[in-house]
């Protein structure tokens, strides 16, 4: 009897948490597993605010696929996905093509521009290793260029942070670190450094705890930050932004860099595949599957789960990604055991938002946290992602151990 192949798109903390699951769970003669990804390696996105800022190397904040996952069990397929063809129980890669019988989406998700104009072109988005690695390189050349002409432009020393969502705020949080080393450097005065937050809501890390929310403000304000709410992009041009300013009016902020860090959509892969999305994310059922197709799964960024309590989507985040992994691989050993599926309900054990090394707030367990304590949670969290998906030897290559 032919063996079904189960395929899982995206080794993310989604993905990679599904194949690790599935391989443990299946036994060989029930299934042929199958992950296809881009790069050969995982990286932690949550971690990548830091490679981009510079204060971590890109290096740490990835690991070897090959390394977590058991290569006799699972065929690792390095490739890109390009669209899925649902009707024919087919994936199109760049290099070929792949048949499965079950299918779990767990691409993630990309930078949502929302038709801003030159947003694309001459911003940088917080979205892989690559996008770090440049994001590091380009700040640390506009410092580089101011010291080396003889014109002093300042702007080049101005980095303007599109969003006070999570990314943004841990984005600055490492930044407003990183600055003073950069200006050690590279001779430059700190004051000449200008780090410029523009959001266009009129509240900071919206939906969190306003106590919270002012703990993480006064302390990036008081390490330069310049908050701008109420400030919408509308714009962005090779010298800078330009946002709103009243009713009618627009300002040019020039800057050296601009990162934008203000939306998340699904995959572009789900609309080219045709199927129904809001911004690249399936609403799936309650089982995680995408409605009218009863062996596709999709997890993840890629996905769209309504919380009863609010009724809107919960925001897309790692922790819901990797519960979302590890009930789908459940699920389908259950599809393939003809045993029943189990509802997915997401068990949120709180949210950390790091400020830098040293300091975050937390609300944990319903628990307020600021301070060296906020900090030492991200930690766990961080160190709790690497065991669940590659148990202490990944926790021990990889953790962040560094005490306060
Ligand atoms: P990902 O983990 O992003 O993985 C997607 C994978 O698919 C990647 O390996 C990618 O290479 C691969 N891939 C993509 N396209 C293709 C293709 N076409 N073909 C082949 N492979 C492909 N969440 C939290 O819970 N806590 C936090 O503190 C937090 N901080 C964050 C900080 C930053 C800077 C950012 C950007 C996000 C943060 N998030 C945080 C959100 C969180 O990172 C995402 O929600 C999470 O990564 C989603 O997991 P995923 O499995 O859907 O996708």
């Amino acid at each position: 009897v032919k063996k079904p192949a189960v395929v899982v798109l995206g080794a993310g903390y989604g993905g990679l948490m599904a194949t690790v699951k599935l391989q443990k769970l299946l036994h060989p003669n029930e299934a042929d597993i199958v992950l296809v990804n881009k790069n050969d390696y995982h990286y932690e996105t949550t971690w990548l605010h830091e490679a981009s800022a510079g204060t971590l190397h890109h290096d740490r904040v990835r690991y070897r696929i090959r390394d977590v996952v058991n290569t006799n069990r699972v065929k690792f397929i390095q490739d890109t996905v390009e669209e899925i063809k649902a009707d024919e129980q087919k994936v199109i890669l760049a290099g070929g093509e792949l048949h499965y019988d079950y299918l779990v989406i767990a691409l993630g998700g990309e930078s949502e521009t929302f038709g801003i104009q030159g947003l694309k072109e001459h911003a940088l988005s917080i979205t892989n290793v690559n996008m770090a690695r440049k994001i590091r390189e380009h700040i640390e050349y506009q410092f580089a260029t101011y010291k080396a002409e003889d014109e002093k432009r300042e702007e080049l020393l101005t980095i303007v942070v599109g969003g006070a969502g999570f990314t943004g705020i841990e984005f600055l949080g490492e930044l407003v670190n990183r600055v003073p080393e950069l200006c050690e450097e590279y001779d430059i005065d700190p004051k000449k450094v200008k780090i410029i937050c523009v959001e266009a809501a009129p509240v900071i890390l919206p939906g969190f705890d306003p106590e919270l929310v002012n703990y993480a403000v006064s302390l990036l304000e008081k390490k330069g930050v310049e908050f701008r709410i109420s400030t919408p992009i509308k714009e962005c041009t090779p010298e800078g932004v330009v946002v709103g300013k009243g009713e009618n009016e627009t300002e040019l902020i020039k800057a050296g860099t601009v990162i934008w860090a203000a939306g998340v959509r699904g995959n572009s892969v789900i609309e080219k595949s045709g199927f129904e999305n809001m911004r690249g994310r399936v609403k799936v059922d309650m089982y995680l599957r995408m409605p009218g197709h009863e062996n596709i799964f999709v997890i993840g960024d890629c996905s769209l789960v309504i919380n009863e309590e609010t009724n809107r989507p919960y925001p897309p985040t790692a922790q819901i990604a990797m519960q979302q992994g590890e009930h789908t691989a459940k699920n389908i050993a259950a599809l393939i055991r003809n045993q029943e599926l189990d509802d997915f309900v997401f068990d949120n054990k709180g949210t950390v938002c790091s400020l830098g090394e040293k300091d975050a707030v937390a609300i944990v367990f319903g628990k307020k946290l600021t301070g060296f304590k906020a900090a030492f949670m991200k930690k766990v969290v961080d160190n709790r992602a690497l065991y669940l998906v590659g148990g202490l030897p990944l926790v021990l290559k990889k953790g962040k151990f560094k005490l306060l």
